[in-house]
């Protein structure tokens, strides 16, 4: 039987539709990715989420000459966020990319290893987290990281074992 999974998204080119809340999000994404340590890929991803205590939390990718030590700009966000706020739900993060290399002409989705992070932390404080994705001419929102990922690894696997 084929079945098909339909993905449901706002494709936004005004910036000014955004809330005041997604404009200052997606300011500080693009201020954190500047200073991205990326000297390998020269392209720098910068990520900010806000709190259910609306603290924003900034990330951005850290590179390393052994390449498996890196990390991505959700997660460094997303794990400061829990580190430091354990208690607080996190409403909405907004992720870019920038280069001085080469022009990213599309919104940068996250990797399926922070797409399952995001996923694993909504899960946990039982609300959707919303996603922004965007460059300098578009903007996508989703309404949950769960669009982000379909059949998805779940913790209650494990206890099958
Ligand atoms: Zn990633």
């Amino acid at each position: 039987m084929k079945k098909e999974i339909l993905l449901k998204y706002n494709e936004i080119t005004d910036f000014n539709n955004l809330s005041d809340l997604e404009k200052k999000l997606i300011k500080k994404a693009v201020e954190s990715s500047k200073s991205a340590y990326a000297p390998y890929s020269k392209f720098n991803v910068g990520a900010a989420l806000v709190l259910g205590n609306n603290q924003i939390i900034i990330g951005n990718n850290q590179e390393n000459a052994s390449f498996p030590a890196g990390i991505c700009a959700e997660r460094v966000a997303l794990f400061s966020s829990n580190t430091n706020y354990p208690n607080e739900i996190i409403r909405q993060i907004a992720i870019t990319a920038t280069s001085k290399k080469f022009e990213i002409s599309e919104p940068v989705g996250p990797c399926g290893i922070c797409r399952q992070v995001l996923l694993e932390y909504e899960e946990k404080q039982g609300s959707d987290i919303k996603i922004l994705l965007f460059d300098t001419k578009k903007i996508i929102k989703l309404a949950k990281a769960k669009d982000l990922l379909p059949f998805y690894f779940k913790e209650d696997r494990l206890k099958k074992l």
